[in-house]
């Protein structure tokens, strides 16, 4: 199978749709299709018009050869981005209105709400990982048993892991006490149009301290969000979350050039929920954008082998 199929029999054959929110009892019936990133408030800063069409760049929408190496981004379209069916009806409007409906001043709720929401989203896409896993897909149909029995063990561990960040989330939205995760901010200005938003599975800092004790990776939750005339990079990290809290302490002290360039390299390296205007694209000449798109290959195919921080040659918040 090429790429392309391989996209289409996933996207067939994971889906799931379910809401992330612990009282089911509260839920509409019908799922939506619900934005991980916002989209009339967020993404629309970030898209262009191409052919009449308002689309946006991300580093998985692409065209690959026969060796799923990248060879160019493909654009997307504003309503398809970052959709997910992680929240009912219900749920979705009432539960984000502090952050659909109000400027973003970086209350503790409001910081919360991205943080719990990016989780969701990544917890969604881990599920749909397993379900595909566990499906009559034709992709999964080529895997040899072994190698498909150690992914979906893998993946099942890794939602009992998630399972219990999800456990505290549910706890601190349901006692509106948002005290159990730290969060750290950076003001980049001026704008620059790219959004992201989603866990970040790293095995080092930026200063190369390993994070990883072999069974579990930190949960750092990366959000980075254009906001009118800035844009602005939000970490949380739960405080009972010993990995990640040797990489939030090393984070809060990097110089902000240290700080754009660490958070550039791991959207690279392991950020899928990401998005970016082809405005941004279009500053990086032909060379420069091939060499990042070499960069995302190398993460994708190499990056767990790495015995150190992926330092990508570029910080994309420098193109503003
Ligand atoms: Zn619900």
């Amino acid at each position: 199978m090429n790429y392309k199929e391989i996209v289409t029999d996933y996207k067939k054959n994971s889906k799931l749709k379910f809401c992330f929110h612990s009282d089911k009892t509260l839920c509409s019936s019908k799922i939506k299709n619900a934005h991980s990133i916002q989209k009339e408030k967020i993404l629309s800063q970030i898209t262009s018009t191409i052919n009449k069409n308002q689309v946006l760049y991300s580093f998985d929408s692409v065209k690959s050869d026969a060796n799923f190496q990248t060879m160019d981004l493909v654009p997307i379209g504003k309503k398809k981005a970052s959709i997910f069916n992680g929240f009912c009806d219900y749920h979705d409007s009432k539960l984000f209105s502090p952050i659909e409906n109000e400027d973003i001043v970086f209350t503790e709720e409001q910081n919360f709400l991205i943080t719990y929401r990016s989780f969701a989203h990544s917890f969604h896409q881990i599920s749909e990982i397993y379900n595909y896993y566990l499906s009559d897909a034709e992709f999964i149909k080529e895997f040899p048993p072994d190698y498909l029995e150690a992914h979906t063990r893998y993946t099942e561990w890794a939602i009992v892991k998630l399972s219990k960040y999800k456990m505290i989330l549910d706890n601190l939205m349901e006692s509106q006490n948002y005290s159990s995760i730290n969060y750290h901010y950076r003001v980049v200005e001026p704008f620059v149009p790219i959004a992201a938003s989603s866990i970040l599975r790293t095995k080092y800092t930026y200063k190369n301290k390993y994070i990883y004790d072999g069974e579990n990776y930190a949960n750092i939750i990366l959000n980075v969000i254009p906001d009118g005339k800035r844009t602005v990079i939000l970490i949380s990290q739960f405080k009972k979350d010993e990995l990640g809290k040797v990489f939030f302490d090393e984070f809060k002290e990097l110089s902000n050039e240290q700080f754009t360039h660490a958070i550039s390299s791991l959207i690279l390296f392991c950020t899928e929920n990401t998005f970016f205007s082809p405005k941004l694209w279009d500053k990086f000449s032909t060379t420069d954008k091939q060499r990042l798109l070499e960069e995302k290959n190398f993460c994708t195919h190499y990056g767990g082998r790495l015995n150190r921080f992926f330092k990508s040659n570029y910080d994309i918040f420098k193109y503003q």
